[in-house]
């Protein structure tokens, strides 16, 4: 049997013919876009300042079921601002999964932290809480309420689990770890809108939890994220925070610290709202999607696609199949003949901790997430990509 061929086949059977490329993820303009935009325009209310941004937020949080949803230009700024409310500090080392989008480390590293790279397990394709365990025990040192990593001698500050293509980590399991350690936990849920664990929207079970909105996201703002949250302090701080920290005046301009402008445009939650609307349909289509292809694979030893862990829901916003260990030299092979086949997939990110700004950063043992990035390859996934019948 030739694999590349026989994983064409049976994406082409979920998928049945299209003409043309199928995308990896594109958005999809159901609703009421249009009216929504044309009404920023109509009224001038395009920028800073206007309803859709209150609507959004509001929206945000009635679907999530944070107290509160504060919104920003991206994820990115989003993960920065989060990190800042949450103390960490220049020169402190921030706990970030190898296995993840590079802005995840990037934020860490705007605030002149270092990122310090934690393994995954094969289930979640996120942090291995048994695993970030062992290796806080070998490295941390409590003082006082603090943990420092006892080889370098910074603090370690925080942790920022990573949903990876929307799957939750084991979110009990990683907050005990943290707990014990004194770590603030901020969820990276940028690829998690509308996963949850155990009923409980992802984001919400540490200090704060970061959306991202981009484009190729489950749905978009065009370019866009959110700090949710349960505590309205906090969420009062981002949002001053995310507003240049302008103290609220009808014409003044008092500022009382270094601040950011990080808030999302109202012509952006405007494509928000309406993509809001219809994302519990974009959900039941994925999902629809996703049980289609589980059950495509299902009889190839070889590959295995990979399912929402146990006592989670996922939004399966990337759906990915991983190669079994034997066929990883297999990995080029199946990206070049599914693009060839005009399907669109592509490999896991390269780990951060082998990319050349972050390669003195530390890191505990990587052997899963190494292993993973040769064997993980993501399919179509997009809402528009109905089963075929
Ligand atoms: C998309 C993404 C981000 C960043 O979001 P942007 O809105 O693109 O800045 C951060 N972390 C992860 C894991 C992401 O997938």
């Amino acid at each position: 049997m030739n694999l590349s061929s026989e994983i064409v086949r049976r994406l082409q059977k979920v998928l049945g013919t299209w003409s043309g490329k199928v995308p990896l993820h594109e958005p999809l303009f159901f609703g009421r876009e249009k009216e929504y935009l044309s009404e920023c325009v109509d009224t001038g209310w395009v920028s800073s300042v206007g309803k859709f941004v209150d609507r959004f937020e509001s929206d945000l949080s009635s679907f999530t079921g944070a107290r509160r949803a504060v919104a920003m230009v991206n994820g990115t700024c989003a993960l920065h601002l989060a990190l800042r409310l949450a103390g960490v500090e220049p020169g402190e080392e921030v706990l970030v999964p190898a296995l993840a989008f590079v802005g995840t480390a990037n934020a860490v590293a705007h605030l002149n932290a270092v990122p310090h790279f934690i393994d995954s397990e094969s289930l979640t394709l996120g942090i291995d809480p048994g695993k970030l365990g062992e290796h806080l025990a070998a490295v941390g040192e409590m003082r006082g309420d603090m943990c420092f990593n006892r080889h370098t001698g910074r603090r370690i500050a925080a942790i920022v689990p990573v949903h990876v293509f929307g799957h939750s980590v084991r979110l009990i399991e990683l907050l005990e770890v943290a707990n014990r350690y004194g770590l603030p936990v901020i969820e990276d849920a940028a690829e998690s809108m509308g996963s949850f664990y155990q009923a409980v929207h992802t984001g919400l079970w540490g200090k704060m939890g970061v959306l991202s909105f981009n484009g190729n996201k489950t749905i978009t703002t065009g370019g866009g994220g959110a700090i949710i949250c349960q505590d309205e302090k906090l969420a009062d701080l981002a949002k001053h925070l995310s507003t240049t920290a302008k103290k609220a005046h009808r014409w003044a301009f008092d500022h009382d610290q270094v601040g950011f402008n990080y808030r999302m445009p109202n012509i952006n939650a405007a494509l928000g709202c309406a993509q809001l609307e219809q994302l519990p349909r974009f959900l039941e289509r994925k999902r629809a999607l996703a049980v289609a292809y589980a059950d495509a694979f299902a009889d190839l030893d070889e590959v295995r696609f990979v399912l929402e862990p146990p006592g989670t829901r996922s939004n399966y916003w990337l759906c990915t199949i991983a190669l079994s260990p034997a066929f990883e030299a297999s990995l080029s092979d199946v990206l070049e003949a599914t693009n060839a086949a005009g399907l669109m997939t592509r490999p896991a990110w390269n780990l951060l901790s082998t990319l050349p700004m972050y390669t003195h950063c530390p890191r505990s043992d990587l052997s899963v997430a190494s292993s993973l990035v040769r064997r993980l390859v993501n399919i179509p996934s997009g809402p528009a990509l109905v089963p075929a019948t």
